[in-house]
């Protein structure tokens, strides 16, 4: 399969994640405007649902970032710059280019941005997780992770 395809397969399964979710939440509000005008509400429940909706903003964000990365992904492989490494100019190894579609950057020079900048640990919301092997990158939201 050639990149643009993944990358235009992968758009398409992030904007469908991203509606699902948009759907959901603007579903919960109106549960939750409904819920304010009722005089038998149930704490508990009413927290547990605040903080489910908190995390599906949360990872709705991260979904949109990784939405515009993609997007840029595609701009570079219309531009033919698809698979060079941003700051070095070299090809990106394939295997690289495989578990992080949308990665900018090689190897070497992800691993040099990383000492400046240390991501926070957040849960993964692909599957390049699960593909990662141990000790090496794998992707949220564009950044490079290191699984340490
Ligand atoms: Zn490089």
């Amino acid at each position: 399969m050639d990149y643009l395809t993944k990358l235009n397969d992968k758009k398409a399964e992030i904007q469908k994640i991203i509606q699902h979710k948009q759907e959901l939440l603007s579903h919960s509000l109106m549960e939750t405007s409904d819920e304010l005008s009722a005089y038998d509400q149930h704490p508990a429940d009413t927290a547990s649902e605040t903080y489910e909706r908190e995390k599906d903003h949360g990872l709705l964000e991260l979904y949109e970032l990784e939405l515009e990365k993609l997007n840029d992904a595609l701009e570079r492989y219309q531009d033919g710059k698809y698979g060079i490494c941003d700051t070095c100019g070299e090809p990106i190894d394939p295997k690289r280019l495989e578990r992080m579609i949308n990665t900018t950057l090689c190897y070497k020079c992800a691993q040099a941005r990383q000492d400046h900048f240390r991501g926070p640990a957040e849960e993964d919301i692909t599957a390049d997780h699960a593909m990662a092997d141990r000790g090496e990158a794998f992707t949220i939201a564009g950044y490079d992770i290191y699984d340490e």
